[in-house]
């Protein structure tokens, strides 16, 4: 489960996120939607601790985000060190818009590279659950092609392979579809919904309205740095009671 509670994000004097309340239950699906500039991929970087939250916070699986359980004796929150902070990201899956696999690597290496170099997994398990990935994402005919020889399709799913590698708790995917030509979106976006059924708890910015429609268990609508509504999709998608989602709906449907 991802609990977040009054989440605060400034960036100098820009206020990003001005309390933000957010609760995901495991196994859930949370698709986060809203304009340009409302605070998406902060609200994603501060879950997993690509930013450091201004206030507020973050606990995944009970576990609070960037600071010790227990307060100091004067009541203070003691900040975990850059080690722990690691080990806390470890937990958690993510997946860009854009793919970053090294490209002078093959889609097995992609995949193997963090559970070997991270994990200090033998090579022979990394490589055989690697190869378990990606026959799971559709691609062990692949597995020795690099990056350049994949379609970009191909090569998004190599990258949720590799994130799945490392066995995370949950992910969250920024926007997996965004760079895609438009027929290579099906085949991402099956994958995800691949991901949800197996029970997954994720966090998916997309603006693609029919994979929220069907796979998100609640639909969270973000506008200047505040989420606006949540609800299932039926609530959210198909009874919008602010007008600011009201416009958003129209922009994107
Ligand atoms: P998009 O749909 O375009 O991806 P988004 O909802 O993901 O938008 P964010 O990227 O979270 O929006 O940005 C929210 C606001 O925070 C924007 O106004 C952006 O300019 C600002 N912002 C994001 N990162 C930084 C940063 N590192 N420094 C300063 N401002 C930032
Ligand atoms: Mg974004």
């Amino acid at each position: 489960a991802i609990q977040i509670e009054g989440l605060h994000k400034s960036f100098g004097d820009v206020h990003v996120l001005t309390g933000c309340d957010l609760t995901v239950r495991p196994g859930e699906v949370a698709v986060l939607v809203g304009p340009s500039g409302s605070g998406k991929s902060t609200l994603l970087r501060c879950i997993n601790q690509l930013e450091e939250a201004s206030a507020g916070r973050v606990r995944i699986e009970g576990v609070t985000q960037g600071y010790a359980e227990q307060p100091l004796a004067d009541g203070r929150w003691q900040k975990l060190s850059a080690k722990q902070i690691a080990a806390q990201r470890a937990r958690i899956g993510m997946v860009f818009q854009r793919f970053q696999l090294f490209p002078h690597m093959t889609a097995l290496h992609n995949v193997m590279e963090a559970p070997v170099h991270v994990l200090g997994m033998e090579k022979a398990q990394a490589e055989s659950e690697a190869r378990e990935l990606l026959a799971r994402v559709g691609l062990a005919e692949r597995a020795d092609h690099y990056p350049s020889e994949l379609s970009g399709g191909q090569q998004q799913r190599v990258a949720i392979a590799r994130a799945l590698a490392m066995k995370p708790e949950l992910m969250l995917f920024d926007e997996p579809t965004s760079a895609l030509d438009p027929e290579l979106v099906a085949e991402v976006l099956a994958v995800l919904q691949d991901l949800a059924a197996d029970g997954m708890t994720m966090v998916v910015v997309t603006h693609e309205m029919g994979f929220a429609r069907e796979v998100a268990d609640t639909v969270v609508f973000m506008d200047e740095g505040r989420i606006i509504e949540q609800g299932p999709p039926a609530q959210v998608i198909d009874s919008p009671r602010s007008d600011r989602l009201k416009d958003f709906l129209a922009s994107v449907l």
